[in-house]
């Protein structure tokens, strides 16, 4: 049995104020929900520390959206996995495709990452997904199976890492992939992970991530090889985030 893992990506959005979205998802989702799922909140790093604070004793666990790979150095503006489990976090996100867009980072520097985050105890959630043209050149699966084996730190496990699959066409779009183009690529995703790793692919939690939101989140969590969520938009407002924690069950 596969635990259900919630995240939400704010992204480059929120100030202190927003931390009142933290108590607010904490009000609205009951302890038995919060026991049963992981509930990941992942803020701008400026607001990571205050949102632990925001969240002490609810259950609702605080991650980042990127690390550099390296411990430490001359690295201006970065920072590392270790400084990330330093300040209490429990996850962080890498690869997302807003990051390989935007700072042309490659599945190796994602990997490499990842390493990082294992390295520092953190949960490692390693984003793969295609984009419109490669689903419509009919490439999405040679893609994603190149992403996941490229990107997955060596030694992985289904402890240490989650992996999400966003295609990059519905993140931020209101376009939802349908749950039955989900489900053959998770159950794919599943099957080149265990071709890796022989062990672990059924235990391996695979989340879906793309304009996910109260109203499709109950039929696309119930997909056998779903195993939670990655939401950006819909997790700024703690009411939209808290409906589709409920929508796991
Ligand atoms: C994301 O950024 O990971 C994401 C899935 O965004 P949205 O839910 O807004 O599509």
């Amino acid at each position: 049995m596969r635990r259900k893992l919630i995240a939400g990506n704010w992204k480059m959005n929120g100030v202190r104020a927003s931390l009142s979205e933290i108590a607010r998802l904490a009000e609205l989702t009951d302890r038995d929900q919060r026991r049963r799922h992981d509930v990941l909140i992942c803020p701008p790093l400026t607001l990571a520390w205050t949102s632990a604070l925001a969240a002490l004793g609810s259950g609702i666990l605080i991650g980042a959206q990127d690390c550099h790979a390296n411990a430490s150095g001359a690295h201006t503006g970065d920072v590392s996995a270790n400084m990330l489990s330093d300040l209490g976090l429990s996850h962080v996100i890498v690869g997302h495709s807003e990051r390989r867009a935007d700072h042309a980072e490659t599945s190796a520097v994602v990997k490499a990452k990842a390493t990082a985050a294992l390295g520092a105890g953190l949960v490692a959630i390693v984003c793969v997904g295609e984009t419109l043209a490669e689903r419509e050149a009919g490439k999405a699966e040679a893609v994603v199976g190149r992403q996941v084996r490229a990107s997955l730190p060596d030694g992985f496990d289904a402890r240490t890492t989650v992996i999400a699959y966003e295609p990059v066409w519905a993140i931020g779009t209101g376009k939802t992939a349908t749950p039955s183009d989900v489900q053959v690529m998770h159950s794919f995703i599943r099957s080149v992970v265990k071709r890796m790793a022989r062990t672990e692919a059924s235990a391996i939690r695979i989340l879906y991530g793309g304009s996910v939101k109260p109203g499709n989140a109950a039929e696309l969590l119930a997909l056998p090889d779903v195993d939670g969520a990655l939401v950006g938009g819909a997790s700024l407002v703690a009411s939209d985030f808290a409906s589709i924690v409920k929508a796991a069950g």
